[in-house]
């Protein structure tokens, strides 16, 4: 009998009638043709995660990593055992499994532990009795015996580690969005839904703001070949298949150029001005910024003119402005720097395609499209499926309706 991971994220399981509605779908897929066994994966409902976390932050601005995860792990135990209710309630068995009791076993990382082995025991012998398992995302078990989280986002990692696991036939991951789009819908009208994206695109678009999948359960669907189908709850449609490059070039007579754009708006930009051009200056920029929790996102070094050169980045989210410069203007002193420049208005956007890979001419089109419609662009760079600008903040979206347009993404039909 066929095996199905579903996993639903917490906006599919927001009220009792969407848990009916998510029940209707999960008893479908087990009942369809020959019968499947069926393993569910499920998010906290809504914004619960969120609200435990700002009641965590009520009482102390530095809660024990322990005490979190113990928190955060309610919220999903909420969904597993209200979908069990609604599934036995309309008849079928359903029984709800916590991460530690499906055997989810962690490192002993709290707050963003890393899955190191699944004993699958009780939920194979679920299934056996043919039960539908309704497993707890995001949560596990370390060697201390403790309940640990596997990282914001983490119950897509737990569906495609049971996938992985179990040898699933199929890992279909149910969000409020129909799958992976061209550009983001709501800011592009005409956007086109893709029907296969490969993992590293899907890597590289999470990595640049697309959100719909967690990037590390990305990395180890792309480490265990599994494939991923992310579809909505709300709709019957068909959604995008992650799977590798390989398939989808069988698949397309020729590639497109570019699959999809993204942005980020909550760019911030820095630059050392005149910095000494000897060794360890960067060593000591990134280690210090490291050292305060900073992730770094573009990084540019002028070459050197007079034995002085300047270092620009980019950090993605605005909230710890003032720390960086604090940081920041302590090492502009030490090495006599003449200033440190910070823009806080300033945008990514970032063209992302495998099609790149065997085509020249990409960024130059790029780069033309941005200054056709007046825009100048501030930082660059590259990887080998994608390129990234920064920009003002004030042109990101007219940057992305152009190069959508121009990049023929607008027009394409079935993509
Ligand atoms: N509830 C967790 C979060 O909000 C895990 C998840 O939704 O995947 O990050
Ligand atoms: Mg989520």
């Amino acid at each position: 009998m066929p095996l199905v991971i579903m996993k639903f994220g917490g906006s599919s399981l927001s009220d009792a009638s969407k848990m009916k509605l998510v029940a209707s779908r999960i008893i479908a897929k087990k009942n369809i043709g020959n019968k499947n066994k069926v393993v569910v994966v499920v998010s906290a409902p809504g914004d619960v995660t969120d609200e435990l976390l700002e009641m965590a932050n009520k009482i102390t601005s530095n809660p024990p990593g322990r005490e979190i995860d113990v928190l955060l792990a309610t919220g999903e135990m909420i969904s597993i055992s209200l979908l069990a209710m609604t599934i036995n309630s309309i008849g079928e068995k359903a029984v709800s499994l916590t991460g530690p009791q499906a055997g989810i076993l962690a490192d002993i990382n709290y707050t963003r532990a890393r899955v190191k082995k699944i004993n699958p025991k009780k939920i194979n012998s679920l299934l056996s009795k043919n039960n539908i398992v309704i497993v707890a995302g995001f949560q596990a078990l370390n060697s201390k015996g403790d309940i640990t989280t596997l990282g914001r986002g983490g119950s897509d990692l737990t569906a495609v580690v049971l996938a992985a696991k179990l040898k699933a036939d199929l890992c279909e991951i149910y969000s409020d969005v129909e799958g992976v789009y061209t550009t983001d819908p709501r800011l592009v009208k005409d956007a086109k839904k893709l029907e296969y994206i490969s993992y590293d695109e899907m890597l590289e678009m999470a990595g640049s703001g697309a959100q719909v999948l967690q990037s590390r359960s990305v990395e180890v669907a792309k480490k265990f070949c599994v494939e991923i189908h992310a579809r909505s709850t709300f709709s019957k449609n068909h959604g995008t298949i992650i799977t590798n490059e390989k398939k989808i070039r069988r698949k397309k007579m020729e590639e497109p150029l570019i699959s999809g754009i993204t942005f980020d708006k909550n760019q911030i930009k820095f630059t050392i001005v005149d910095l000494p051009d000897i060794p360890g200056v960067a060593a000591k920029i990134f280690g210090s910024l490291a050292k305060i929790g900073i992730n770094v996102d573009m990084i540019i070094q002028s070459a050197a003119v007079n034995k002085k050169n300047d270092i620009s980045f980019t950090v993605s989210g605005r909230k710890e402005v003032k720390k960086m410069q604090r940081e920041l203007d302590k090492i502009a002193l030490e090495f006599k720097a003449s200033q440190v420049v910070c823009d806080e208005h300033v945008a990514k956007i970032s063209i992302v395609g495998i099609g790149m890979k065997s085509n020249a001419g990409v960024a130059g089109k790029m780069f033309e499209i941005i200054y056709k419609n007046g825009i100048n662009i501030e930082m660059i760079s590259t990887s080998e499926i994608k390129i990234s600008c920064i920009v003002n903040e004030m042109n990101m979206v007219k940057a992305v309706k152009e190069l959508h347009k121009g990049f023929g993404l607008s027009k394409r039909e079935a993509v």
